[in-house]
């Protein structure tokens, strides 16, 4: 029997919109997944810290999309974690945030909030407005890797049964006929349906671009975030940490007027390389389970391009290509050396307070990829952190290069999620409308919704 909505990508957008279908009735939904079930999906990178270059890529790809292996947390404010906010107002994301996270928790997700408002948190304000950063507040529910794998599992017991989901079928290319989108599978299928919804993720928002242009729908250009992952002793962190779990702290660094900020916090975590269109990249992980003596996290700068450049992706590629071309995968550096104008080397990383839990990265010299400008802004925001945190500034402290974070390119949308074109719909990472797991299942909830109210009145 023909579905009566199509969906393409089983990361949380995808799943959380099929979740809202269901709910409310519509039992005709189709998903299409690239990749594998989640016992299938078998990242040689995290067990081996080998890439192999898998297509489609494990640790992005597959039940739970890109979040699968993360350590999944839950960032439940409206200010972090996507740009929701901006189509359906503040207070309405709000009120979804709480929606989506009480289903995390109905499927297994801990009870467990880190950075409520309190005495606590608003010490470590206080201690951070003094050292000239801002401490934004972000309430915080930590899944870990472990419990996140179990809610994604517990979803798809839900759900089997209920939809079809077919895995390991790339959708590559959209047409509408006599008002049904019908998609083109990379093995020659076609399905369609009155309604679609594209949650292709991040690294599908080339493919979104190049299937919406043709089809008359425009794209606004993104900033980029250029920056490295900090790694310290667990310790150095701890009193942040143990409150607020993920600090998300703003600088406005003085040389150059930029903002810097911090970005995924991993206590205890480690940290890891995600491989991406041919770069090597790093990024961090908490794990629930197996903890380490340290403490990572990202120290990100925003850039956005003004005219006549407006190819941030490729800027930020260039740079990770840069850092890769060096070394062959990414550096590790000591912030001693850094500030000395040397490279670090194998000999001096382990005389070294840390050793690097991303035992992949290759020693080397963060000058020759980073440019000046971002360096000076992420060693400004160094020193400002060691007033809260002191150690941070420490010429022990590794930086591992580099970090990019890609805005995807945002296509014309209606508040509801429903591109131009009548009854296509898209939502998540992919989008542009999200950066995090919470978001990304909002943005398909709320694109449901819309599909629901359509199918009411549909005639087809
Ligand atoms: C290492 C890592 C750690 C992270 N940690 C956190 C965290 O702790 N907290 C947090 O909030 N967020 C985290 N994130 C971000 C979070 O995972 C994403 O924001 C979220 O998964 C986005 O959801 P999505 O549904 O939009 O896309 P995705 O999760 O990327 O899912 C998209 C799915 O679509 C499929 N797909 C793409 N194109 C096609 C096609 N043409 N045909 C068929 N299928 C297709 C893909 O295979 C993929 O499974 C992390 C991300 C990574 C990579």
């Amino acid at each position: 029997m023909a579905p009566d909505v199509i969906i393409v990508g089983a990361g949380p957008a995808g799943i959380f919109a099929t979740l809202e279908l269901l709910d409310r009735g519509v039992g005709k939904v189709l998903i299409l997944e690239k990749g594998f079930p989640l016992e299938k999906r078998r990242c040689f990178l995290r067990e081996t810290g080998r890439c192999r270059q898998c297509e489609p890529c494990n640790l992005l790809s597959g039940w739970g999309g890109a979040g699968a292996f993360s350590d999944g947390k839950l960032t439940l404010s409206p200010y972090v974690g996507g740009f929701l906010g901006d189509l359906v107002g503040r207070e309405r994301l709000e009120s979804l945030i709480k929606e989506v996270d009480r289903r995390f928790m109905e499927f297994g997700a801990p009870s467990k909030v880190y950075g409520q408002p309190g005495d606590a948190m608003e010490a470590l304000a206080r201690k951070s407005v003094q050292a000239g950063l801002r401490l934004v507040p972000v309430p915080v529910r930590p899944m870990g890797t472990h419990r996140c794998s179990q809610v994604l599992d517990a979803l798809f017991r839900h759900l089997t049964g209920r939809v079809e989901v077919i895995f390991n079928r790339e959708v590559e290319a959209i047409r509408l006929v006599n008002g049904y989108k019908e998609v083109v599978t990379s093995s020659g299928e076609a399905y369609r349906a009155p309604f679609l919804l594209l949650a292709p993720g991040r690294e599908g928002n080339r493919w979104l671009r190049d299937q919406l242009e043709p089809l008359g729908v425009g794209f606004e250009t993104n900033p980029v975030d250029v920056g490295v992952r900090v790694e310290v002793p667990a310790e150095v962190m701890e009193e942040v940490t143990s409150v607020a779990y993920e600090a998300k702290l703003l600088f406005n660094a003085p040389t150059f007027d930029d903002e810097v900020r911090t970005f995924c916090m991993c206590p205890h975590g480690e940290v890891v390389m995600e491989y991406r269109s041919g770069l090597y990249t790093v990024n961090g992980h908490s794990h629930g389970k197996e903890s380490t003596t340290y403490t990572n996290f990202a120290l990100l700068v925003r850039t956005a391009f003004t005219e006549p450049f407006d190819s941030p992706v490729a800027y930020g590629e260039y740079l990770a290509r840069l850092a890769n071309l060096l070394v062959g995968t990414v550096i590790v550096q000591r912030l001693g050396d850094l500030r000395m104008g040397r490279r670090s080397t194998p000999e001096r990383i382990k005389r070294g307070l840390i050793e690097p839990t991303l035992a992949e990265a290759v020693p080397g010299d963060l000058s020759f990829a980073l440019p000046y400008r971002y360096l000076v802004d992420i060693l400004e925001m160094l020193e400002a952190m060691d007033r809260v945190m002191p150690g941070v500034n420490s010429r022990h402290t590794l930086l591992y290069g580099i970090e990019v974070k890609f805005y995807s390119l945002r296509p014309q949308m209606s508040e509801s999620l429903e591109t131009p074109v009548p009854g296509l719909f898209v939502a998540g990472d992919g989008a542009g409308v999200s950066r995090g797991l919470i978001q990304a299942a909002a943005s398909g909830v709320l694109a449901a919704r819309a599909v629901l109210e359509r199918l009411k009145t549909s005639t087809l």
